[in-house]
């Protein structure tokens, strides 16, 4: 899988913490902060559990699972995207 079945963009490759609950490297991430799922889970969040957070979709290429990865903020698990050369060229 390699686009959000949301929002079709590109899912982005996320670094975890070594110590992370899902016992992998990294997984692939929809970080579109426009993506229709990641928007309607605020509201989702807030109206089930009274909390404020989201979850962006993601894949986890290890096992094959996909799913919600859960944030509290806009910024969370951004300044852990890895950017392969040929895309940091492409943006230059
Ligand atoms: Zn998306």
């Amino acid at each position: 899988m390699e686009f959000c079945k949301y929002c079709n963009s590109k899912l982005k490759k996320v670094v975890l913490p070594v110590d992370n609950d899902w016992g992998v490297d990294f997984l692939m991430v929809c970080m579109n902060d426009e993506c229709g799922y990641y928007k309607r889970g605020w509201d989702w969040m807030w109206n089930n559990y009274q909390v404020k957070s989201s979850y962006r979709f993601h894949y986890n290429t290890f096992t094959g699972y996909e799913g919600p990865l859960h944030v509290s903020k806009p910024e969370d698990y951004k300044n852990q995207v890895i950017i392969n050369t040929k895309e940091a060229e492409a943006h230059l």
